[in-house]
């Protein structure tokens, strides 16, 4: 069973900020920022590139309730997730990254020159 799997049968601990019967969102054990929290469905799914949009449609809802949870809605916040090897995902159930509480900044995402590829 994935690490988030067991975070969501509370066989690991983790400190939640919001959860229904779908969704649980908890604070990001090493936060990058003010703000970070990772959305997650319970029912594990690998990645984005795996989701049904039916499941995207309800992690869509949640993730708005999230922010307006945490109050950040007003100010801005950004969600990431991250998608295999070069995605850099390190933990395989998907998650959303909500990330927020001050200025976030928009810089190169790799060491490879951004021209590179088309
Ligand atoms: P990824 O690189 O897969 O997109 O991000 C995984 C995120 O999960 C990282 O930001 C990491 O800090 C977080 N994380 C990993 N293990 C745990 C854990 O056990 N508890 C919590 N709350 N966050 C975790
Ligand atoms: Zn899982």
């Amino acid at each position: 069973m994935c690490i988030f799997c067991k975070i969501v049968k509370k066989e690991l601990p983790s400190n939640v900020v919001l959860e229904n019967d779908k969704f649980l969102a908890f604070h990001d054990i090493n936060p990058k920022a003010p703000v970070h929290i990772l959305a997650i469905p319970k029912a594990h799914v690998d990645s984005f590139d795996e989701v049904s949009s039916q499941t995207m449609a309800g992690m869509t809802d949640f993730i708005q309730e999230v922010v307006k949870e945490v109050k950040i809605q007003k100010s801005g916040y950004r969600v990431v997730t991250n998608i295999g090897e070069n995605g850099a995902q390190e933990v395989p159930h998907l998650h959303f990254h909500i990330l927020g509480g001050a200025k976030l900044k928009w810089d190169h995402f790799s060491d490879a020159d951004p021209k590179g590829h088309f």
